[in-house]
């Protein structure tokens, strides 16, 4: 391997044979929620699947709530050979790395300027002890900022496929039907496309609203908008996921501990698939 191509980074995720970038050009349109849910239907491909979620959004991270892990008792271990994620199943087969679980105090706000978070995001990705991983999913702030950049700068020596690992890393956008979604969308596909990031595809959440008592989808925020960009970007369109209240009630509960975040995994995967996803 040349020697730009061996960083402590390219050694520590040597390890993992798929890497999959969540995006959105808008906070708020379900990027996070998203992918959790990648994460976990990913888990259910296989009882021997393994998978890492990298929480990236250094100002706002929201994944420890939302798998359920936002408990005192939560917190990441500094072993000799890196940091050991939290795991949210007994299996150890679903681990979060979060800025969330190394603030002392889970209310306390993140104010760092670029080389900061720069410094904090090669860590995550260089000192992190995953393990195997056949998937880590990596959710990041809402548009393109210096996290976004910082990332793809770190990950560039993965961006030359090897007979090892034949995969490069690659993305996914969220977006909601809203027109100013789609737009902020369109900003974050042509940032892929100047860092020569791939695109899997696009998801359009909170397409449609699930009526709880009948289940039938009403066009809330409008439809097919997602679809119709993707087509004219010449990018898959992956699907849309209706506003849910099952979702919102399952992920309500996970966060108040009501319901073990490893519980979750199919209801979750379940309600996630009740659009057209
Ligand atoms: P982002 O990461 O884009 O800021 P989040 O994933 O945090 O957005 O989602 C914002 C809120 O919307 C959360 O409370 C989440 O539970 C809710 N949400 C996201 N997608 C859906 C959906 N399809 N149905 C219902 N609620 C959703």
């Amino acid at each position: 391997m040349s020697e730009a191509l061996d960083t402590p980074v390219s050694r520590r995720l040597a390890s993992v044979k798929n890497i999959i970038i969540v995006l959105s050009g808008k906070g708020g349109v379900g990027k996070s929620s998203s992918a959790v849910q990648l994460a976990l239907s990913l888990l259910n491909l296989s009882p021997t699947t393994r998978v890492g979620l990298l929480d990236l959004d250094l100002t706002g991270p929201s994944l420890p709530r939302m798998v359920g892990l936002d408990l005192p008792g939560a917190s990441v271990h500094q072993s000799s050979s890196g940091w050991v994620p939290v795991y949210v199943d007994q299996g150890r087969r679903l681990g979060l790395m979060s800025i969330g679980f190394l603030l002392k105090d889970r209310g306390d706000s993140v104010v760092w300027r670029g080389p900061k978070k720069d410094g904090m995001i090669r860590q995550f990705l260089s000192e992190v002890r995953w393990g195997d991983l056949d998937y880590l999913v990596i959710d990041t702030p809402p548009g393109t900022s210096d996290e976004h950049i910082s990332l793809l700068t770190h990950l560039h020596p993965l961006f030359t496929p090897t007979p090892e690992r034949p995969t490069t890393p690659a993305s996914v956008l969220i977006t909601t039907p809203q027109t100013t979604a789609l737009n902020d969308t369109v900003k974050s596909l042509s940032f892929t496309r100047k860092l020569a990031l791939p695109v899997l595809g696009l998801v359009e959440n909170m397409a449609g609203y699930v009526c709880p008592c009948c289940g039938e989808i009403s066009d809330a925020f409008g439809r097919g908008g997602g679809e119709n960009m993707a087509q004219q970007n010449g990018i898959h369109f992956l699907g849309r996921v209706p506003i849910d209240t099952v979702l919102v009630g399952l992920l309500d509960a996970v966060s108040k501990g009501e319901v073990p975040g490893a519980a979750i995994n199919e209801e979750v995967a379940e309600a996630s698939t009740n659009g057209q996803a």
